[in-house]
């Protein structure tokens, strides 16, 4: 038997609320590999209606969105069947049996628990390395903020961005006009800049989409990366998938979210740059 993952708890563990995070976590997980399924068949099909007639290329394409789907539902299939997943099961099974009313589970976050469960390990990974002090971030204070965000202001001058600020700078609203819609954001930095939530205003799709996914973006403390973010929703070139290459995916739903990657230039710098996914296509 393989060593086991000390990053999964033993389903014999009590159910604290750590142990609740790791699930919901699990859970955030299994939901990301089943909406990555959606595009199963789109995958294998596609190349069929490609109109090319090369057949050597037409059978490799066929292939690998074959086997690349075939790849995607065994990952599922062992996640699902994984002892952590059946054990959250199981623990759901008999909390329902002990009381139905599920109505508190509304008030629980779908996305972002397993960057914080990942946080939360780097945490106390640091802290076993013998208390290493924890990375120290300037801490985000009324002035903090307006640093932030005159320094982004005059990097996206000129570009079309309306900035407004409320409550001392506390509340952020960005609004700008991307792909012919405009978006506003609304950011409420929390006291002593302990969080940083942030919403897209309007209902329907796609602001839900977005909302959900600028929500559950890495760094969530860090809000000169938010707004870089929010820029990428303007700035990206081409709204093509990163991840699976179409403009929009099964469900005709567009990319609704933005993520960095770190690129290393020829002089040996490194750069961000911002690429757009759809919402299911988030790792
Ligand atoms: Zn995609």
């Amino acid at each position: 038997m393989s060593a086991p993952n000390s990053d999964q708890p033993t389903p014999q563990s009590t159910w604290d609320e750590e142990r609740c995070k790791s699930a919901l976590a699990s859970l955030e997980r299994l939901q990301t590999q089943l909406d990555t399924l959606r595009l199963v068949m789109p995958r294998i099909v596609e190349p069929l209606n490609s109109g090319s007639t090369d057949r050597a290329a037409l059978f490799a394409a066929f292939a690998k969105g074959t086997i690349g789907s075939q790849r995607d539902i065994k990952e599922f299939r062992a996640t699902w069947q994984s002892q952590e997943v059946q054990s959250v099961f199981e623990h759901a099974r008999a909390s329902l049996e002990k009381d139905d009313d599920l109505s508190a589970g509304a008030e629980v976050a779908q996305f972002g628990w397993v960057d914080a469960v990942e946080k939360e390990r780097e945490r106390s990974k640091r802290r076993e390395k013998g208390g290493q002090p924890e990375e120290v971030k300037a801490k985000l204070d009324a002035e903090e903020i307006r640093r932030v965000l005159e320094e982004w202001k005059v990097g996206v001058e000129g570009k079309g961005f309306a900035i407004s600020t409320k409550e001392e700078d506390r509340e952020i609203l960005v609004s700008f006009v991307a792909g012919g819609m405009r978006l506003k954001f609304r950011i409420v930095v929390e006291e002593e800049g302990k969080r940083i939530g942030v919403e897209c205003l309007g209902k329907g799709s796609p602001f839900t989409s977005i909302g959900k996914c600028v929500t559950s973006r890495p760094r969530d403390d860090d809000l000169a990366y938010l707004l870089d973010m929010l820029a990428a929703y303007r700035t990206v070139k081409g709204n093509s998938c990163a991840k699976c290459g179409k403009m929009l995916d099964e469900a005709t739903m567009m990319t609704t979210a933005r993520r960095s990657r770190q690129t290393a230039n020829a002089d040996g710098s490194s750069g961000t740059i911002w690429e757009a996914f759809h919402e299911g296509c988030l790792e």
